[in-house]
């Protein structure tokens, strides 16, 4: 099949199954409002739930970095690409955490490829959650070792994995709060499980971190537990982009050795690095954000017990209604923009067929009136959606 001829067959399987995807251009970035294709919406879509990537303290920090050393990195890590700021940022994520050290990369997908294809070898296994991320899922089919997928959430799941017989090293992989369910992993038993079989548990917190635990340290403090490998993101609660791994010393060393993805690619810019700091400090004084969130969310899980519309089990700011046929996804979302709000139908491969979704995320930058106005116009829709 010549290449022509595939892409006008992806194309259109894509349509096919009403799974099309199309990409709304902003005016406006994120923020309580978003303006859309020329539209203002109130924006229930973002991952900024802190509200951080509007914060002036932040931006104030971003444009004193750029001033200072310029808008680009202008090489990778082992080259020129490492500065002061990259430095002082990766300890300060390092001494927050309570891990000797931590790592930065450009992105969070980028950092799971690089934790999974640095660290396995022929005859290892990967054991991970059957709902976990693209970038994880992806990182383990491209790798030498096995891939085996847990049933989500089910810590006895993983435990009968681990038991079959395997002579390699076993890596088990979670998420912290699940980004298309919102709920949380039971970390202690998964972490308790590997270690009684001698395998490591890798968790990503990108929607966790920030928003759970004390002064916003995550799902796996709030749950105190200290995965060998801890993978956090700075494109949702800190408002700005890049990714850090958290690891022992060692396993630092190996990766800044080993990882193509540091070596081959240029850092992050060193006044995103500034702006993460003050981001940082934002998220650890950030007890009034995580409150206004938590009562974001309680408003909107109340005001929808009645509706007959179907949450999921999350008490975390990502609160996807479940809808199931992939048109009603987007009959509801087109719904909802209608009446001025803006929400993302989340459909497969994404999510498994059948369960397709409204992903609605919060935010500490909602107001009441927002809520409520989200409120008034999911509980007018009927429990069969899209009719
Ligand atoms: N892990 C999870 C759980 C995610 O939801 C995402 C992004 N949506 C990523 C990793 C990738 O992170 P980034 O956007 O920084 O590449």
């Amino acid at each position: 099949m010549s290449f022509q001829h595939r892409i006008e067959q992806g194309l259109a399987e894509r349509r096919a199954a009403d799974a099309y995807r199309r990409r709304a251009v902003s005016q406006s970035g994120s923020g309580r409002e978003i303006s859309l294709n020329g539209q203002r919406y109130l924006n229930f879509s973002s991952n900024d739930y802190l509200g951080l990537s509007r914060d002036p303290t932040v931006i104030r920090a971003w444009q004193s970095g750029a001033e200072r050393y310029g808008v680009g990195s202008a090489g990778s890590g082992h080259v020129t690409g490492f500065t002061t700021a990259h430095a002082e940022l990766e300890q300060q994520l390092a001494d927050w955490l309570g891990y000797p050290r931590a790592l930065l990369f450009i992105s969070g997908y980028a950092a799971n490829q690089a934790v999974i294809a640095t660290l396995m070898q022929n005859n290892d296994r990967i054991l991970a959650d059957k709902f976990s991320h693209a970038s994880l899922i992806e990182a383990s089919m491209h790798s030498p070792a096995t891939l085996r997928r847990f049933q989500h959430n089910q810590p006895t799941s993983l435990d009968k994995l681990l038991q079959a017989e395997h002579s390699g090293q076993t890596l088990a992989i979670t998420e912290g709060v699940f980004s298309m369910d919102g709920d949380s992993a039971p970390l202690a038993a998964l972490h308790h499980a590997c270690q009684q079989a001698g395998a490591w548990l890798m968790v990503d917190d990108a929607h966790g971190i920030g928003v759970n635990g004390s002064q916003g340290r995550g799902t796996c403090a709030a749950q105190k537990v200290k995965p060998e490998l801890l993978v956090i993101t700075f494109g949702k609660a800190f408002g700005l982009s890049g990714a850090a791994v958290l690891c022992s010393e060692s396993m630092a060393e190996y990766f800044i050795q080993f990882a193509r993805h540091l070596i081959y690619s240029t850092s992050m810019p060193p006044a995103q690095a500034c702006a993460l700091s003050a981001a940082l400090q934002r998220v650890i004084a950030g007890d009034d954000l995580r409150q206004q969130l938590q009562q974001n969310i309680t408003q909107f899980r109340n005001g929808l017990a009645d509706s007959g519309l179907q949450l999921m089990n999350s008490q975390s700011a990502i609160q996807p209604v479940l809808v199931g046929e992939n048109q009603a996804a987007i009959d509801l979302a087109r719904h909802l923009s209608e009446q001025g709000i803006w929400t993302s139908a989340i459909r497969p491969p994404t999510v498994p067929p059948g369960t397709a979704r409204l992903r609605i995320t919060l935010s500490a930058v909602h107001h009441e009136q927002d809520i409520n106005h989200l409120l008034e116009v999911l509980n007018a829709v009927t429990a069969t959606p899209g009719e």
